[in-house]
């Protein structure tokens, strides 16, 4: 089995994520069955309760996906992407590398979703440990800013399904959404932005400027690129008051 060529599964580079799409969805994530997208998970334990642990938003054509695999075999990761052809995509490639190489990639998958809508939908609360968020569509006109990823009603979502302490990653080379991104985050009382120096040996980081196709598409056009990476921190609610 060949690799997919992304020339037969082009499709308009942006997709309206408030419109009415069909999708289908479980109504708790405990109604999803897992296994259709990890085989493996019916006789294998990856993680301790095979939960998905790492969730790429808007994954485009899957590279980021691709390079954790071999990174974190314990891992569950999962795509979320609008998209029906680029989901497609990531999916032949994914089911393509499995079979190139036997026991690789089992633990990484696509789903054809919108994150806007249905995460609570997938995931438990505090499941996750990792979030990205990279080049995300920047939708430059004031009219459509509702439309990108990061607002704050959003991020109370994101913060829901995240474990204390997970991490959110984030990457643009469009500085206005850079900003946008950072002022969002820096408002919301569940996350704190992490350091350079402490993102200094986070084997991660590295992998976020390259591993992305519109990350090369970016470097090929010389395109800064600007990143920004946050933590949920703990919920104070449950803390005394002195
Ligand atoms: N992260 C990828 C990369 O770096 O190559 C793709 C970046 S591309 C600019 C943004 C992607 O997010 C597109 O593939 C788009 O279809 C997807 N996307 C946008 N809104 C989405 C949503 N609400 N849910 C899932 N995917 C979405």
């Amino acid at each position: 089995m060949s690799l997919p060529q992304k020339k037969y599964y082009r499709q308009r580079a942006h997709s309206n994520p408030i419109a009415d799409h069909c999708f289908e969805y479980p109504a708790s994530p405990d109604d999803y069955d897992w296994s259709t997208l990890y085989p493996i998970i019916k006789t294998n334990t990856l993680n301790k309760n095979n939960f998905v642990e790492f969730l790429d938003v808007g994954c485009g054509y899957g590279g980021l996906l691709v390079t954790l695999s071999p990174m974190f075999k314990e891992s569950l990761i999962l795509g979320l992407e609008i998209r029906v052809k680029v989901s497609d995509y990531v999916n032949d490639r994914i089911q393509a590398l499995r079979k190139q190489n036997e026991n690789e990639y089992q633990n990484i998958a696509v789903l054809r979703t919108n994150a806007m809508k249905y995460l609570p939908n997938f995931f438990r609360k505090g499941q996750l440990k990792k979030m990205f968020f990279l080049y995300p569509d920047p939708h430059f006109k004031k009219a459509k800013h509702k439309w990108r990823i990061i607002n704050k009603w959003l991020l109370s979502e994101y913060a829901y399904v995240l474990a204390e302490q997970g991490i959110v990653y984030t990457i643009t080379d469009v500085k206005d959404l850079h900003e946008w991104m950072v002022s969002h985050f820096e408002e919301h009382p569940l996350f704190e932005r992490i350091s350079d120096d402490e993102l200094e040996s986070d084997i991660i980081v590295e992998k976020l400027f390259e591993s992305t196709e519109e990350g090369q598409k970016v470097t090929r056009n010389n395109g800064e690129k600007f990143l920004a990476v946050f933590r949920r921190v703990c919920d104070k609610i449950n803390q005394k008051v002195t």
